[in-house]
């Protein structure tokens, strides 16, 4: 799979967002984003007005950089989104919110999605008593997602526990911190995801 080796921090410019792609150095003054918040390359600084196809194909490449998808990754969920029952823009938000991945930085047991990511492949969290090394693996009510005994050691998982109380937690999931484990209490509603995403313009995209 094609991945994204260049700067993140021009992802950010580009989608005009924070995305926060780099852990810790997002909540700092070295903040790409804060220091240059302009599209990135030589005609960043001009203005632009984009066509309402523009507009759409950037809401999704921002959402796809933000949970760190390919595009290959990102159609087959908006497919599985759009063939199940519901709102299509929803359900792909709850999907991609309740991947492994991203409910391990939502816990704090990462300081990013994409140290999620490492950690999940490495094998340091079980779900539900079993191990999963899967980032795509999607969470459910109930599901209790822990950090291996033996990764409870891990400098990495400690200082992003600590860090954790600046992003704040969603609702729809708990935190024992001491026990290194969390909970899904319920699945997300939309309001609950709320980074600014226009999901509907994902869904036109799509749908021509
Ligand atoms: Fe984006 Fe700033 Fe984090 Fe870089 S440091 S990834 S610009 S939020």
């Amino acid at each position: 799979m094609a991945r994204y080796r260049g700067s993140v921090c021009r992802l950010c410019r580009r989608e005009n967002l924070k995305l926060f792609l780099k852990g810790d150095r997002c909540y700092s003054d070295k903040c790409g984003f804060d220091r240059r918040g302009y599209p990135p390359g030589q005609h960043g600084q001009r203005r632009t007005k984009f066509s309402d196809y523009g507009i759409q194909l950037r809401e999704k490449q921002k959402v796809k950089r933000l949970f760190g998808l390919s595009e290959k990754q990102f159609r087959m969920l908006f497919e599985k989104a759009d063939s199940k029952k519901g709102i299509t823009g929803t359900n792909l938000l709850v999907f991609l919110e309740t991947r492994l991945d991203n409910v391990v930085y939502r816990l704090g047991f990462v300081n990013s999605r994409t140290q999620g990511r490492h950690f999940v492949r490495h094998g340091h969290f079980i779900v539900n008593g079993k191990r999963v090394d899967i980032p795509s693996f999607m969470v459910r009510p109930g599901d209790v997602i822990e950090v291996r005994e033996k990764s409870r050691t891990v400098q990495a998982i400690n200082d992003a526990l600590d860090a954790v109380v600046r992003r704040g937690l969603p609702q729809w999931i708990e935190i024992e911190k001491e026990s290194y484990k969390g909970t899904v209490k319920a699945l997300p509603a939309r309001d609950d995801i709320t980074m600014p995403i226009q999901e509907q313009l994902i869904v036109e995209l799509y749908s021509k």
